[in-house]
């Protein structure tokens, strides 16, 4: 590992902050140096502190502490990613013999210098007690493959000789904040300390040679380990297992299947869904199908930090049956047996501090499959990919570990303290999620107006939005739109075409191999001709009924099995037409395949009941676009409509309004609302068509 560190770039960085005390941004600059690096510190692991002087608003000057706040992630970390806090007061904290966690917070919360600062990270009165001014932390894999053996602290000793300090690992708060400063006023010499099972501390009174003491430590641990290893392979492959002939297909599967068996009632009531992040890289599938890989699976967590985000153990599957019941079954049988261990784990660790265990669902977050590679849930996106970047590290972590004579996790007591820390659970924050977080919704049409406005609507209410068209370049455009407004992370697009069966379950096996499946359709995609049928020309007929009515059949026939897998209903939300009820003359290609898939998405009401998935139909009028995003259906037909009646474009808007009861314009987002609406089963509905119209009588249902 090399140092990235660059005076020119220190500097730039400083001069591009300059309205930050100067060793602030410098502080800033190596802590990026050290997110960047996952083999050092993953998502929001690891944190960095700076002391320095600063003037109070009554011209007093006194000494204050900048430590990363809690959650943030280094690699990305800006200067409002760090609190500052008032030293003095927190600095006699030391003569305490304990404090409890709520004191502790308490004093940090109370002591930040900027009342609006998140909260300071659970390690940050270590920082404050250690006086030098910069302290870096990480934890480093390299440590924790020496840490995390039989002799680890030897090993640790050997590797990185007299000038670290090393402590036995001590859960993190103020204990372990006052066992580093005493270790470390037992060894003023000491350039670094490591905290077994945890990771390593460096310092200095120089930024850059505080984080170049990081990078030399976790050097010499590397090359120790590497030298015990001495090329031996890390593991071996047993030859009673093959790879996936399809291994693209029993990923969609097996994602469908996982996260339906998971799923479960949530403490708001609604059904808990997972997203799934697959990794499945060739050394991946590969080191699936080792001998070493059940042990990695069994035993613990690297260190007890990442238990909040993989629980201490894996999942591991052998053979993954061919047939859906069977891979079910097998599946039931395995997470029941991983949630009555963990459930039991539970109880014996609360049991021994007589408490009552805190209630975290049973549910496993890391699965090995073998043949396949890594599979990991979260009930965000970004909190499955959390987990399957931990387990990936581990995984090698592991193997070296192994290969240099035997992997020792810590031990469960001290795992379940930092998975049921109140302060830690903090970190993964505790708000209601919104409600459609944990489901996948696809939308097809999504590059023209009304399905982009759908996208947008379900992206606030929580989802991850698949959008997809057939359009690759107006659907980028609108993916890139919407990403200005929403997290990239809950945003996917896919490029099918609905007129091809096909086409659209190879879509949906690509979207399950991605976040997991599907929960909420929206048949959104249409096209329009205008012409009377004198003038029809049949090759335009059949155009418009294989996008219309064919189109809605495919994408709701390609997803049945899919909702069959997961088991956990769905909703389908198909965008229908006012024209079903009240349709116009020289639009009946339109019109009538518009009425088809009307009638055919009743037919899947009748059939899908049994799901539990329910259907729906939106009858919306009209709706235009703006510039950035047009519709594409007036796009095509819009210059003959007002060419028929004599309008200019504004004028057509205009004689849409003022046809309907309530003189309103018709919007996406209007439409969009509808979706969520029926999406977040706020009502036992199904089979039920919503008009969106500003309300036209002669378009009312019956
Ligand atoms: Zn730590």
């Amino acid at each position: 590992m090399k140092s990235l560190f660059e005076e020119n770039d220190l500097k730039a960085y400083v001069r591009q902050h300059a309205e930050i005390p100067q060793p602030l941004a410098a502080r800033v600059y190596t802590s990026k140096l050290i997110g960047r690096d996952g083999t050092l510190v993953l998502h929001g692991g690891g944190n960095t502190s700076v002391k320095l002087k600063m003037t109070s608003v009554v011209g007093e000057e006194h000494d204050v502490i900048y430590v990363k706040g809690s959650g943030s992630d280094l690699s990305i970390i800006e200067p409002e990613g760090f609190v500052g806090l008032d030293m003095e007061p927190l600095v006699k904290l030391r003569i305490l013999d304990s404090l409890s966690d709520e004191e502790m917070e308490n004093q940090l919360l109370t002591h930040k210098m900027i009342a609006s600062a998140s909260d300071p990270s659970v390690e940050a009165l270590l920082h404050v007690f250690l006086p030098h001014t910069y302290v870096d932390h990480t934890h480093a894999d390299s440590i924790l493959v020496l840490t995390n053996q039989k002799r680890g602290e030897d090993l640790i000793r050997e590797a990185l000789g007299p000038g670290v300090a090393v402590l036995p690992y001590i859960m993190s708060g103020f204990p372990l904040a006052k066992a580093v400063i005493e270790v470390f006023e037992q060894n003023p010499q000491a350039e670094a300390i490591v905290i077994l099972n945890h990771g390593i501390f460096t310092f200095a009174e120089d930024v850059r040679v505080s984080y170049e003491r990081m990078i030399d430590c976790v050097n010499r641990a590397e090359a120790f380990i590497e030298k015990k290893i001495q090329g031996k392979p890390l593991w071996t492959r047993r030859d009673d297992l093959s790879p996936f002939s399809d291994r693209r297909k029993s990923a969609a599967r097996f994602s469908q299947m996982v996260r339906g068996v998971c799923a479960h009632p949530g403490p708001e009531g609604r059904l808990r869904r997972f997203y799934v992040t697959i990794r499945n890289r060739p050394d991946l599938a590969e080191v699936s199908l080792s001998k070493e890989i059940r042990e990695i699976c069994g035993s613990g967590v690297l260190t007890p930090d990442h238990a909040i985000r993989t629980k201490n153990r894996a999942v591991y599957i052998e053979t993954l049956p061919e047939n859906d019941e069977s891979l079910g079954q097998s599946l039931r049988e395995l997470v029941e047996t991983y949630k009555t261990a963990y459930e039991r784990y539970v109880e014996e660790q609360a049991k021994v501090r007589g408490i009552g265990g805190r209630e975290l669902d049973p549910y496993p977050r890391v699965f090995i499959v073998a043949g396949l590679g890594l599979v990991a849930l979260g009930f965000t996106r970004k909190a499955a990919g959390v987990a399957a970047d931990i387990a990936e590290h581990t995984i090698e972590a592991k193997l070296r570990a192994m290969a240099m004579g035997g992997y020792l996790p810590i031990v469960e007591s001290h795992v379940f303290d930092m998975e049921h820390w109140n302060l830690q659970q903090k970190k993964l924050g505790r708000t209601t999620p919104p409600i459609l977080e944990g489901q996948v919704a696809v939308i097809t049409g999504s590059a023209g107006a009304l399905g982009f406005g759908i996208a947008d609507r379900l992206l606030a209410a929580g989802a991850v939005v698949v959008i997809s068209d057939i359009d690759e370049i107006r659907l980028e455009r609108a993916r890139s739109t919407l990403a200005e407004r929403y997290d990239g992370d809950r945003i996917e697009s896919v490029v099918f075409d609905v007129t091809s069966l096909q086409s659209v379950e190879a879509a949906y096996d690509d979207i399950s191999r991605r976040v997991g499946g599907i929960d909420i359709l929206v048949p959104n995609a249409g096209i329009a001709h205008v012409a009377t049928i004198e003038d029809l020309d049949t090759d335009a007929f059949d155009r418009v009924v294989a996008v219309n009515l064919k189109g809605t059949f495919n994408t709701i026939k390609a997803a049945v099995p899919v909702f069959r897998r997961q088991g956990t209903g769905g909703s389908i939300v198909v965008v229908s037409s006012k024209n079903v009820f009240d349709p116009g003359p020289a639009f009946g290609a339109y019109s009538a395949s518009k009425a088809g898939a009307h009638q055919m998405s009743k037919i899947a009401a009748l059939e899908l009941a049994e799901l539990g998935v329910r259907v729906n139909m939106l009858n919306p009028d009209a709706v235009f676009g703006d510039e950035k995003i047009s519709s594409k259906l007036w796009d095509l037909v819009g210059a003959e409509r007002m060419k028929s009646r004599g309008l200019d474009p504004e004028g057509l808007r205009e004689y849409y309004r003022q046809r309907s009861l309530l003189k309103i314009r018709i919007l996406a987002e209007h439409v969009g609302n509808a979706v969520v609406f029926f999406a977040s089963d706020q009502t036992p509905t199904t089979g039920a068509t919503l008009p969106i119209d500003g309300g036209i009588p002669a378009a009312f249902p019956r």
